[in-house]
């Protein structure tokens, strides 16, 4: 569902992907780790082409973003994204937050769009939520609600960009649970994290990069459990 090949990107002189290949298929959760400058976030953001890369190929979905004439709007429809910052629109109630995309991108009538929210407010533990502001939530509502409007534009496929870390310690665990939960029901999910503990439990494949460049990947027993590559583990070293 997701196929990155040669995937190069550079900032100035800066080489920040120095050719990434990556493969994600439908129901897949990738783990994304490896330290701090190492082009995690410019491979996610290269993933919808919030970023654009210099070479190489990003299709998902069937949609050839890289492609110049690909209708990126339409294309990203099917691509949910969450940031470490939830940004969320301050002056819109949460359940306005949900359906005003669902409204202007997909042309959802106003009660299609408040029944979809609602149920994907349900889904984070959220619905009693749904009249408040984003100032009125806790940093993990607010990033609970970040997701369920992701959900509500009903993606193909989620990115997740360090969802937690922005995040008091004990907040994280529910922002986690729902992550969990949304994997156990099959989404393809492309996921940047610290959280090495997640990353064992629910990932099918890790990714290691360092540099720019993907160092080793296989399932998390083998790559967080077991690293062949010094770099692996030099850095989990670190962090484990
Ligand atoms: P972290 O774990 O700290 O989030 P990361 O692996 O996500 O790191 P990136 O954010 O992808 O790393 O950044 C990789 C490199 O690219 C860094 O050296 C960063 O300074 C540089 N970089 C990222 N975005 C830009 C930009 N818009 N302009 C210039 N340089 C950038
Ligand atoms: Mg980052």
């Amino acid at each position: 569902i997701v196929e990155v090949t040669g995937l190069e990107k550079a900032f100035g002189h800066l080489e920040v992907l120095k050719g990434i290949d990556m493969t994600v298929s439908r129901g897949q959760v990738i783990c994304i780790i490896g330290p701090s400058g190492s082009g995690k976030s410019t491979l996610l953001r290269c993933v919808n082409l919030l970023e654009e890369p210099n070479g190489g190929k990003v299709v998902v979905n069937g949609y050839e973003l890289t492609d110049p004439d690909c209708d990126l709007d339409k294309a990203r429809t099917g691509i949910g994204m969450v940031f470490q910052s939830f940004n969320l629109f301050a002056h819109l109630t949460v359940l306005d937050n949900l359906t005003i995309a669902q409204r202007k991108v997909l042309g959802r009538d106003k009660a299609e769009a408040e029944r979809i929210a609602r149920l994907n407010l349900e889904k984070v533990g959220l619905a009693e939520k749904a009249r408040s502001l984003p100032a009125q939530l806790s940093g993990g509502q607010q990033q609970r609600v970040a997701i369920a409007r992701a959900l509500s534009m009903e993606p193909e496929v989620m990115l997740f960009d360090e969802p937690t870390s922005a995040l008091d310690p004990e907040l994280v665990g529910d922002v986690l649970k729902v992550m969990r939960n949304l994997a156990r029901e099959g989404m393809t999910m492309l996921v940047v994290t610290h959280e090495m503990q997640f990353a064992r439990e629910v990932a099918d494949v890790v990714l290691f990069m360092d540099q720019g460049v993907v160092v080793e990947q296989g399932p998390p027993a083998q790559v967080i459990g077991d690293p062949r590559e010094e770099r692996t583990q030099t850095f989990l070293s670190r962090v484990l």
